[in-house]
């Protein structure tokens, strides 16, 4: 009595457990999968999952046209936080100078609206992508999402706003509004100037740099700073993440490049 008393439970036990696993899997299935028209306008389901790994997972594939031979980049952005056009168009020559695309690179951009707030994380961050982001690798295109925001990250300190975040293997998030802030002190360089910064800077760190992703050629990651680059006037500068030192770092107020470190590195997984 006891025994079958306790295997009866047993079995309940188990199949409320297995009901739980089967909602969980059902839900990431459907969380993982979105269906579009391929070019003769007949559904197609994509795995949104190869999108949603760790920064630096995609280095290769959006360096080298081994796999991917197209880059389209989805630029979401709540209104008035548009970066400008000018910013844009840097960002393209910086990645064309870069990545091995023989198809070319592809812009499309997005207003979209969502419940604002004053600070966000990067949870909240994944949760708006995920609600919003309709460009995913597909056939010989790997897709890229860049989110322009208001408000500010959850993690500034009083020394450290942060302007971006590369926070998966192929999205970002530019906290446009905290730009805007630093662009309209005194003396600073231009709102173009400082986005270009930030917005290559970030992409760098889906290109995995440095040693996140891709492997360095040389020592000079800054391992006090996380995956950034010994050299001070490097892009990858731990510096040109935050407001206060970006600021410093371009007194010049022209946009810093790549250094041969960085440069190295990009070359032997298949960049240019
Ligand atoms: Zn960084
Ligand atoms: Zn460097």
């Amino acid at each position: 009595m006891r025994s079958n008393g306790y295997t009866g439970i047993k079995a309940i036990y188990t199949a409320f457990i297995l009901c739980l696993l089967l909602a969980c899997s059902k839900d990431a299935e459907s969380n993982d999968q979105i269906i579009i028209e391929d070019p003769n306008g007949d559904p197609v389901t994509i795995d949104t999952s190869v999108n949603k790994k760790n920064v630096g997972d995609s280095a290769n594939d959006l360096l080298s046209g081994q796999t991917f031979t197209e880059l389209v980049l989805e630029i979401m952005y709540l209104d008035g936080y548009k970066p400008t056009e000018a910013s844009i168009s840097n960002l393209i020559a910086f990645l064309e100078a870069r990545l091995n695309k023989s198809a070319g690179l592809r812009v499309v951009e997005k207003e979209i609206t969502i419940t604002q707030q004053t600070e966000y994380s990067i949870q909240d961050i994944i949760q708006i992508e995920d609600e919003n982001r309709a460009e995913y690798n597909f056939e010989n295109t790997i897709a890229v999402s860049g989110i322009f925001i208001d408000g500010g990250y959850d993690q500034n300190t009083n020394e450290g706003s942060v302007l971006g975040v590369a926070y998966r293997n192929t999205s970002f998030v530019i906290f446009e509004e905290t730009v805007q802030s630093f662009a309209n002190q005194p003396f600073a360089p231009s709102l173009t100037t400082l986005e270009t910064t930030v917005m290559n800077h970030e992409m760098g760190h889906l290109l995995g740099l440095v040693n996140a992703g891709t492997s360095m050629q040389s020592d000079h990651q800054d391992v006090a700073h996380g995956r950034h680059c010994t050299t001070d006037n490097c892009l990858m500068y731990w510096t040109a993440e935050t407001g206060e030192g970006l600021l410093d770092m371009l007194i010049g107020g022209t946009v810093p490049s790549l250094d041969t470190l960085c440069l190295d590195d990009l070359q032997a997984n298949g960049g240019k």
